[in-house]
Formats: structure tokens, C-alpha cells, sequence
């Protein structure tokens, strides 16, 4: 199969091609696990490894949830396994990013993240270095209950959990 008979978008993030389809197409493909250009476009080794399909599942679940996220694939060498990313829609455009879960130290606030600080989600970006230094550009947010600094260069949080 290849991508355009599977009408799967693609964009341009950080002057790398990405392939973002949407949350139905991921569903379809999450089933079918196609051989894409060449390639499985989840890892068949372990089940936990990265790219698999295990890893993809959690991702599906945060963009249902939270509108403004996607999850990208896109490729760094001919040879090598499909990579995956969630990115966020950040000034018009996208951001990729690092999802996970913080606790705030003073209040005890506790919710969904995400840092776009990791050198390792720009690999075979082009302007690799320029990314990573946007990046750390970007404004920080802070506990939406307190406002303490978060661990790590939080640009977004989950406002919506006030849980516990
Ligand atoms: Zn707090």
C-alpha cells in the first residue's frame, strides 16, 4: 500500500514530511498494520518496543481526547522503521511533543502534559537544531491550580482536570 491510496495527509513539520491521519484512518490502520512504502508501519519485535503498536494505542487515546493533538509517522531513513510522534497545534502550526503526566509539588494538582524539549523527537529533521531551539523558545505554563513551575518545559497542560 502506499500513502496516497490511503489518503492520508501530509505535512511539512520542520521541514520534514509527516504523515497525520486522522483518528478513523489510525483506527484502520492500527487493524491492518499495512506494509507502507516498504515497510511494516508498526514494529512486528517486541510488543512494547518503540513503533509498536502497543505504544500507538495510549497516543489514540490522548488525541481523541484532547482536540488540539494529532499523532504524525514519518520516516528518517529508507531502512529504518516508521517513527511516530504526537504533535500539538501550536501558532498554526505543528509542534511535536512529549505527552505524559505531571504532579504538581505544591498543591498537589495532577494531570496530562506536554513538553516539546526532547532533542530526540527532531531526529532526521533537516533544521534539526533550529526545532530543538524553538522549542525551548516557547513559553512555559504552569500549574493551572497554582501556578508552580512544572518539572520539564511544559507548554501545554490538561486545564480541565482538577482532580484530587
Ligand atoms: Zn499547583
Amino acid at each position: 500500500m502506499n500513502i496516497l491510496q490511503m489518503e492520508i495527509k501530509s505535512e511539512s513539520v520542520d521541514e520534514q514530511v509527516f504523515y497525520i491521519p486522522t483518528v478513523q484512518q489510525w483506527e484502520m490502520l492500527i487493524d491492518v498494520n499495512p506494509i507502507i512504502n516498504g515497510k511494516y508501519l508498526f514494529s512486528l519485535s517486541t510488543k512494547y518496543s518503540k513503533g509498536s503498536v502497543e505504544v500507538i494505542k495510549p497516543f489514540l487515546r490522548f488525541i481523541k481526547k484532547y482536540k488540539n493533538f494529532s499523532i504524525g509517522f514519518y520516516e528518517i531513513l529508507p531502512y529504518r522503521p516508521w517513527y511516530f510522534c504526537i504533535i500539538l497545534r501550536n501558532q498554526n502550526l505543528w509542534q511535536r511533543v512529549n505527552i505524559g503526566e505531571r504532579i504538581c509539588e505544591r498543591c498537589g494538582w495532577k494531570g496530562a502534559i506536554a513538553d516539546p524539549s526532547d532533542k530526540c523527537l527532531y531526529i532526521g529533521s533537516p533544521e534539526e537544531k533550529e526545532a530543538i531551539n524553538r522549542a525551548w523558545s516557547f513559553p512555559t505554563v504552569g500549574c493551572p491550580m497554582c501556578n508552580n513551575k512544572l518539572i520539564g518545559h511544559i507548554i501545554w497542560v490538561d486545564k480541565e482536570s482538577f482532580n484530587k
